[in-house]
């Protein structure tokens, strides 16, 4: 890795250099040996990953760009990691992200800002904008990331990568942080669609440790992304979104991007899904909910920092003075708004009426998917935005994800493919959401179009 990459980017928060290259001195052993051995190894094996720092390691720190984990480390590997070290896939680093993958700039990390490797005054995108970065500065060839509500697939966007978020349950959250545990879901960043698909099945398939994973075959993903061919494909765009605001450049390479699918033997059919619109405002209060309660655990006591204010502290004082210290304000802004969202006599008004939504947007997906493969549309309103731009108007940040969050609502896979270039002379991206389990079509979409 590059030094004045890194200095300039800030990717990453932690780099694992020895061990990394300990890795790929053994896979270079085992493949010049031949063999048995050279001939089992994964595909993958020897080809570096970073990981973004919500995912546990037990080699290096996990901090999740949070201070109230400073100096902690986790005493077992996620099992997304044990995974990849099992395949032998050299772990570069832990990535920089939104402190527990809250935001969507990684301004919000306790640890400094990344910077976007298109313009270094721009922000990646987030919360993963670590992953993405390294990605797209050509820091690492794959990335693991997590998305709740786009963390993967709005840096790859901004970034000009590829990223999935995988049907909830085809990756095992063991060892994920949990920020909202019924929407978190681990997934891949790369440079192309079937290197995306090739780590998407590396790390699925079930997990007695997550009883949330599901029993279900990922071995056809790679395959999927390879298959370059269109014909018979129904494709729908999602007529709810194009009120969106996506901007006159975005539109404009979505456009073309219809045409190619066209052109390559889709059929292009405008789909309605009149629940869509509500989906934002809707995860904005199952989000801080489900923060509120999984931020619980951090409470001075278990787990990193501990702040004692005086010698005879009550355990409620050092559990109050840790959060308050380790905590930032946009986690701090969520507990609030969740613990208020679950209030007694609020429940059913606010966190009841999210999840009435959230059934909507699901029905509104399984009407949409009895007529069309996938659902296409702009991963993101707009480019890149700048540094500082966004970070002190939370409502404005959480306008970027839009049309990602349904996907994460419904529980469905998303790949979100380079479009080409926009506003700025910055990356856009283009989604390919498909129905759940049937993660290989959205890899077919997007490799037929890449
Ligand atoms: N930007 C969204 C949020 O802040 C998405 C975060 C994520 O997917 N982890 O909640």
């Amino acid at each position: 890795i590059d030094g004045t990459a890194q200095a300039g980017i800030h990717a990453y928060l932690h780099l694992n250099e020895d061990d990394a290259l300990a890795v790929a001195a053994e896979v270079d052993r085992l493949r010049a040996a031949g063999g048995a051995d050279a001939a089992a190894l994964h595909p993958l094996a020897g080809v570096p990953i970073a990981i973004k720092d919500n995912i546990v390691t037990s080699q290096q720190p996990t901090t999740a760009a949070s201070k109230i984990l400073e100096g902690w480390m986790s005493p077992y590997d996620a099992t997304v990691v044990q995974k990849v070290r099992d395949a032998k896939l050299p772990v570069l680093g832990k990535t920089n992200m939104d402190e527990f993958a809250m935001g969507s700039t990684t301004e919000y990390s306790a640890y400094g800002v990344t910077r976007n490797p298109w313009d270094l005054e721009r922000a990646p995108g987030g919360s993963g904008g670590g992953s993405a970065s390294a990605v797209g500065a050509y820091m690492a060839p794959l990335a693991l990331g997590s998305d709740t509500g786009g963390s993967i697939r709005q840096p790859a966007s901004f970034t000009g990568t590829v990223g999935t978020k995988p049907t909830y349950g085809s990756v095992s959250r063991y060892g994920l942080i949990a920020m909202a545990s019924s929407l978190d879901q681990i997934g891949p960043v790369a440079r192309t669609t079937a290197d995306a698909a090739a780590l998407h099945e590396l790390i699925a398939g079930h997990d007695p440790k997550d009883s949330t994973s599901l029993i279900t075959e990922w071995n056809d993903l790679a395959s999927a992304a390879q298959t370059r061919d269109l014909t018979g494909v129904r494709i729908g765009v999602l007529e709810e979104l194009q009120g969106s605001g996506f901007s006159e450049q975005i539109q404009q390479r979505f456009d073309e991007a219809l045409q190619l699918l066209r052109d390559a033997g889709a059929d292009v059919v405008a789909i309605d899904c009149p629940n869509m619109s509500y989906a934002l405002p809707a995860y904005y209060l199952i989000v801080p909910s489900e923060v509120s309660s999984n931020m619980a655990r951090f409470d001075g006591i278990r787990f990193g920092n501990r702040v004692v204010p005086e010698a005879d502290s009550t355990v409620k004082e050092v559990m109050a003075a840790t959060r308050a210290a380790g905590f930032g304000d946009e986690v701090k802004r969520r507990i609030i708004l969740g613990t208020y969202a679950l209030s007694a006599g609020y429940v059913e008004e606010y966190y009841g009426s999210a999840q009435r939504i959230r059934t909507l947007v699901q029905q509104d997906f399984a009407r949409a998917f009895e007529n069309v493969d996938v659902l296409i549309s702009p991963t993101t309103p707009t480019v890149a935005v700048p540094l500082g731009e966004q970070v002190s108007d939370p409502a404005s940040m959480y306008a970027n994800d839009v049309a990602t969050i349904p996907a994460n609502l419904a529980g469905i896979p998303a790949v979100s493919i380079p479009g080409g270039m926009a506003e700025h002379d910055m990356p856009m991206g283009i989604q390919i959401q498909a129905p759940a389990t049937r993660d290989a079509v959205a890899y077919r979409v997007a490799g037929g179009l890449e």
